[in-house]
């Protein structure tokens, strides 16, 4: 039996004209889980929510929701809710109205609806307005009353359509907290469309990088950020340095790579199986390197040397930024206390080395150049 509010997607492809938005994916979400599709501008994601939702019709394909081909259905027959990120609720109506719309529109008595919508605003814990008119409330609180505005028919699956683009910061992290919650009470599939990799990894039980209409990765959270598969998705995630080597030689555990510029780079040979002359992309935790103010250069691999272009300081940990030869940049974060007791300034002259044993191998990259679409980087 399929879990209600399972979805799945195979073979799906959407063209527009000469353009293929969604090029032949393939992707099962969990009933009750919450899965948020992640990507540049452009990459395909809000074409896959709509054709999820039934807004849009696949070119080729099946989509399934609990086991079920939902193609040709209509929204209100898949089961699916949407919710955007304006939050589109009717300005002449009250809140309580509002939220009780899409029940006065399948009929049901005045009574009964008004009491299921004072429920629901009770689980966005805005009951206590329930009299107000959309004007009279924050934007957060809009954003509560879309929420439960777009649940309280009880769907399988909501769609959410960059829900939170439209709130500043400090209510961003608030609200995502609430999703979140929000998708634990009710025990249904959350979609959630975002170019935020911080948002996605914070609520998501399964995070969709995706790239040019493809999915470039599907897994958990951790694995997306501290395990990237490919140089895009470590550049696209942020929190990695990316390095490029050729293997120059196997001998027991170590494999010895040396970068274009000559910098020389080991491995634990467990992690990969390569020949010499293989290229090999890697990818370095930001914050598991070492660095260290020194005008000498190092006889030992694993470093790389540059100098200091830009300091940030983040609360618990500094960015160090650096011009290392062959790197668009090459970025440290310094826990603040170290970085408190030696100081460095732009300009400096800096190492930063890490352990082989934190070297993550990449595969093969799915861009056949390392250029291609600008990405909107995490910081
Ligand atoms: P964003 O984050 O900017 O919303 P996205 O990843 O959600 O981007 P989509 O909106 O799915 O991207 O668009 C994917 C591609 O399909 C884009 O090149 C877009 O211009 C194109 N596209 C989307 N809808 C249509 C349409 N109705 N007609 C023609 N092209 C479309």
């Amino acid at each position: 039996m399929v879990h209600s509010g399972v979805v799945s997607l195979q073979g799906v492809t959407k063209s527009f004209g000469s353009l293929t938005a969604v090029d032949d994916i393939d992707l099962t979400i969990d009933g009750g889980s919450y899965c948020c599709l992640l990507g540049p501008s452009g990459c395909g994601k809000t074409t896959i929510l709509r054709m999820i939702a039934g807004h849009e019709t696949p070119t080729s394909g099946e989509i399934q929701i609990s086991g079920v081909s939902v193609l040709g259905q209509t929204p209100v027959q898949r089961g699916t809710a949407m919710m955007f990120q304006s939050y589109a609720l009717f300005p002449h109506l009250t809140v309580l109205d509002n939220v009780a719309f899409r029940l006065k529109m399948q009929g049901m008595a005045k009574r009964e609806r008004r009491a299921k919508a004072h429920e629901t605003l009770e689980k966005v814990q805005l009951n206590h307005l329930a009299e107000r008119m959309p004007a009279q409330l924050s934007g957060g609180q809009q954003q509560r009353v879309a929420l439960a505005r777009a649940v309280i028919t009880n769907p399988q699956v909501l769609l959410l359509d960059e829900p939170l683009s439209a709130l500043d910061e400090f209510l961003r992290l608030q609200m995502r907290g609430e999703l979140r919650r929000m998708q634990r009470e009710l025990g249904i599939t959350f979609i959630h469309v975002t170019h935020t990799q911080l948002e996605a990894i914070a609520v998501a039980d399964l995070v969709v990088v995706m790239d040019d209409g493809h999915i470039v990765q599907a897994s958990a959270p951790e694995d997306v950020y501290a395990r990237p598969t490919s140089a895009y998705v470590a550049r696209f995630m942020g929190g990695q340095n990316v390095l490029r080597g050729v293997v120059q030689s196997v001998v027991g555990p170590t494999v010895t790579l040396r970068s274009d510029q000559g910098q020389i780079f080991e491995v634990d040979s467990a992690q990969i199986s390569a020949a010499a002359g293989d290229i090999v992309h890697l990818s370095i935790r930001r914050d598991h390197t070492e660095l260290e103010k020194s005008d000498a250069v190092p006889t030992q691999p694993n470093h790389v040397v540059g100098k200091v272009i830009a300091i940030e300081y983040q609360g618990t940990y500094v960015k160090v930024t650096l011009d290392a030869p062959d790197n668009r940049e090459f970025v440290s974060h310094v826990p603040d206390d170290k970085y408190l007791a030696q100081r460095v300034d732009v300009g400096d002259q800096v190492v930063v080395s890490w352990r082989a044993a934190d070297v993550h191998i990449l595969a093969d990259d799915h861009r056949k150049s390392e250029s291609g679409p600008d990405l909107e980087l995490a910081s």
